[in-house]
């Protein structure tokens, strides 16, 4: 396997579902009352039939369906009064206000995370080694793809193992909130552990494993944020055929170290 080859596999896998989690968790409901004070949180106005929810219970017209922005972390649906607003990024990701207020930009911030989430993983079980791993923190339009319909994407891994030096890179996203952060880290970092354990497990497995790995990670510090992050990875969990090897809700990385060496 070539370098762009390998590029393109782990931005592909890692990647193909992310556009669709923002739709998923948008949800229409009927109303049939005609005053019931409820309030559209994009243009205050009084909701009178048909309204949207985001995520967050958070509801607004339908009318606004078209033009409404969700912030690309946590879903909300991007206003002042529900996020105070948000920014675009270079790259024209948006992020909301509230999300960026643990937005991890400068490159000292996210070694911090790495060393944390490299903590966590070892307590549980899962050791690697951070001398050989160089993080790259980047945006979307400072690295270019072989292949234009792939726009969304937060973290890639380019794995570099030999006999005698390993050297993998993680490229992720600038701007991520730390939670979200540390968690797509792990998914990375796990796809580290497997190549340096030599470990061949077929890529759909691996993929399940890793996305168990990220959703973990979320339980560290639960919240509604991480409560929401958690049901976008069970989408993408759903979805692989190996879904009903772990309960979702109640499972230990120990449990997943021992079935991967199970394999
Ligand atoms: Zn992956
Ligand atoms: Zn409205
Ligand atoms: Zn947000």
């Amino acid at each position: 396997m070539n370098f762009l080859n390998l590029l393109y596999f782990f931005y592909y896998i890692d990647l193909k579902n992310y556009s669709k989690h923002i739709l998923l968790t948008l949800i229409l409901i009927s109303t049939v009352l005609a005053f019931n004070g409820k309030r559209c949180n994009i243009c205050y106005g009084e909701i009178e039939s048909d309204y949207l929810k985001d995520a967050w219970g958070n509801i607004f017209h339908k009318e606004h369906e078209k033009t409404a922005e969700f912030c690309e972390s946590c879903y909300r649906v991007v206003s002042v009064a529900i996020t105070d607003g948000g920014y675009y990024l270079p790259d024209n990701r948006l992020i909301c206000n509230l999300c960026y207020q643990s937005s991890v930009n400068s490159y000292d911030e996210a070694l911090k995370i790495l060393d944390m989430t490299l903590e966590y993983l070892s307590n549980n079980g899962i050791n690697i080694d951070s001398s050989y791993i160089k993080l790259n923190l980047i945006f979307k339009n400072e690295i270019r793809f072989d292949s234009n319909n792939h726009l969304n994407y937060k973290a890639f891994t380019i794995l570099n193992k030999s006999e005698s030096l390993s050297s993998h890179e993680i490229f992720i996203l600038k701007g991520l909130p730390s939670q979200e952060f540390s968690s797509i880290l792990a998914h990375e970092l796990m796809h580290i552990w497997i190549a340096e354990n030599n470990i061949k497990i077929e890529n759909e497995l691996e993929e399940y494993y890793c996305n168990l790995v990220a959703r973990d990670l979320y339980s560290v510090d639960m919240n509604l944020f991480s409560s929401i992050k958690q049901n976008s990875i069970d989408i993408q969990l759903d979805e692989n055929k190996y879904d009903s090897l772990f309960s979702k809700q109640n499972y230990t990385i120990t449990e997943i170290i021992k079935h991967i060496h199970g394999h």
